[in-house]
């Protein structure tokens, strides 16, 4: 079957595909299987974290009962054996993004981490008082507050790429914003609140034709569809474990050769160290230079397996299926009386966010959860990004690689009594 045709037919409500069946699928995640208040379990708020397959559980529990010690350390069996699993994590994450080395795979705690040691460790490189970075009205919390902080401490301005009312990032607009002091254009690839895809490919052209690095907030796209780093040339990437079917307490930053090596450490302990006397130390080169003290070691076996399962399905058979499904989602949850979405831009992954007349979001995340249904209400960690669109908050279900049509069904029931409580 051609994937063209494979798409309509999911589109087309069949969801058993040879390529993608959704209850095979369903049924490597446990924690699906319960139900919460008599009813069974919804789960869409896979944006806020996924739930993990068997595979992960397995992979990570078999680590600590049979080859569990510190990596880089020891001689011993254990340690060898341990250190081995860890770096096949690195190669695996390498693969996943494409990038030219494993060496270009630096771990961190999650993704805010990330972050904060590019803003850091970025910042002591190349920024200096009234140099600009460029961000987006859409960026999470994690990629504008570790930028205010340095602004505070260099006195660097930062500027703010606009979107228009249905969320779509406005690619002419941010070029205005280029200029001879912008030494970094750091964005969100795709927007967790309102699910916009931004066209990085041109955005990184149009940064590169200025000599500008471009980092991308890859959280989002990750869980959604292949990323391919090399074909996109941009310089650094971050996204975290545990929305992608991985754990959480694992992060990844992704960073060109030739960028890592310029960079300073980050934090300063034990195993990023070459050499140390009480007068100097010396570090070790790019990705060790940035993972200092014990690292996430069964978290990284633990991504290795979400990989190897993301991999396995297909990402082009789960992009197939949550477009399929949000299609759907935003076609019924529009018929909901008093429901309005926000976020319709033209380019979008499986989360959609809406709002209720009357009804304040954290009335519906309440009443919805007592049909058993998981979704997300707030402000999303995108407090600038509500103010521009002139909403306290929002509701959001995110759709993920297990959610079905009947999932989609019953959220929009439990809209409808909303709706009818609060008129
Ligand atoms: C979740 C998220 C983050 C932060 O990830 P953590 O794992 O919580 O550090 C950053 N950016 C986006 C777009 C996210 O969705």
């Amino acid at each position: 079957m051609s994937k063209v045709a494979s798409i309509e037919k999911i589109a087309a409500g069949d969801n058993s595909t040879l390529a993608f069946d959704v209850e095979r699928v369903r049924a490597d995640f446990p924690i699906l299987r319960q139900e919460v208040y008599g009813r069974p379990l919804v789960y869409l708020d896979s944006a806020a974290s996924a739930q993990k397959p068997r595979q992960v559980i397995d992979a990570m529990s078999q680590a600590y009962e049979t080859t569990y010690a510190n990596v880089h350390r020891g001689v011993h069996w254990m340690s060898q054996k341990t250190t081995d699993a860890f770096e096949a994590g690195r190669e695996k994450v390498a693969g996943f993004l494409n990038a030219g080395s494993a060496d270009e795979i630096v771990f961190t705690r999650n993704a805010t981490e990330a972050f904060n040691l590019m803003a850091s460790s970025f910042s002591r490189a190349n920024l200096g008082s009234g140099d600009e970075v460029v961000i987006s009205a859409m960026e999470h919390h994690a990629n504008i507050v570790p930028w205010q902080m340095v602004r505070d401490r260099l006195g660097i301005v930062l500027r703010i790429a606009p979107i228009d009312d249905a969320g779509n990032f406005l690619l002419d607009e941010f070029e205005a914003l280029l200029g001879p002091r912008t030494k970094l254009v750091a964005l969100t690839h795709v927007s967790n609140a309102l699910g916009t895809v931004v066209p990085v490919k041109q955005v990184i052209e149009k940064a590169h034709a200025r000599n500008i690095p471009v980092l991308l907030d890859g959280c989002q796209a990750t869980p959604h569809f292949a990323v391919d780093v090399r074909a996109l040339d941009v310089d650094f990437y971050i996204f975290t474990g545990h929305k992608v079917y991985g754990p959480s307490g694992i992060g990844v930053l992704y960073g060109k050769s030739e960028h890592l090596n310029a960079l300073p450490p980050y934090q300063g302990g034990g195993d990023m160290i070459s050499s140390v006397t009480f007068e100097k130390s010396t570090f070790k080169a790019p990705p060790h230079r940035f993972e200092a003290g014990t690292p996430p070691i069964v978290e990284v076996i633990g991504l290795g397996a979400a990989i190897d399962y993301l991999g396995a399905l297909g990402q082009d058979n789960i992009a197939a299926h949550e477009a399929g499904l949000r299609a759907y989602a935003e076609e019924r949850l529009a018929r909901v009386p008093n429901v309005r979405l926000v976020g319709t831009a033209r380019e979008k992954a499986s989360i959609v966010s809406f709002v209720m007349d009357n009804a304040h979001p954290h009335d519906i995340g309440t009443i919805v959860d007592r049909a058993g249904i998981a979704v997300r209400t707030g402000h999303h960690c995108t407090q600038p990004l509500m103010d521009r669109l002139g909403v306290a908050a929002t509701a959001r279900a995110s759709l993920g690689l297990y959610n079905t049509r009947g999932e989609v069904d019953s959220l929009a029931t439990a809209l409808e009594s909303v709706s009818e409580i609060f008129g």
